[in-house]
């Protein structure tokens, strides 16, 4: 595989709020993409109490980067490309169209709306905010990086 990187979305991607535990498949895929090579990163809304309980969550060294902001920015996936080498083929993976996936877009990566629980029912309403594929599983998301 060419050099691939993945930036997740936490809350209600990697992260379930409602069972305050990790959402089903998400170690599984963190694991399998991380075996495979590709670097990871993270970007989640929040302060230092998110940051804490990412680490409670043992989810640290997944990461090549964690970025936790009160809000979500194009610049936040910006500051992700500025870490690796050239050439390498970014993807993002997210529940919210209006957020990550949009930034993502506007960064040219290759989106992946995971769409489940509370959003998923938030549909893009500009071609900005359309993902390349959308998935229901965190599963389905290991085939579509490569
Ligand atoms: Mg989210």
């Amino acid at each position: 595989m060419s050099q691939a990187a993945v930036i997740f979305d936490y809350n209600r991607t990697i992260f379930d709020p409602d069972s305050a535990g990790l959402m089903p498949g998400a170690k599984a895929i963190l694991e399998a993409l991380e075996r495979k090579g590709v670097t990871l990163f993270l970007v989640a809304k929040g302060d230092d109490e998110r940051r804490k309980q990412i680490n409670q969550l043992g989810l640290m060294s997944f990461f090549k980067k964690i970025i936790v902001n009160q809000s979500k920015s194009a610049d936040d996936y910006r500051s992700c490309i500025a870490l690796c080498p050239e050439g390498t083929k970014f993807f993002a993976v997210g529940d919210r169209v209006k957020e990550e996936i949009r930034h993502a877009n506007e960064c040219g990566m290759t989106t992946i709306w995971f769409r489940n629980g509370k959003f998923a029912a938030e549909e893009p309403s500009a071609d900005a905010e359309r993902p390349t594929h959308i998935i229901s599983s965190l599963g389905e998301a290991e085939m579509l990086i490569v």
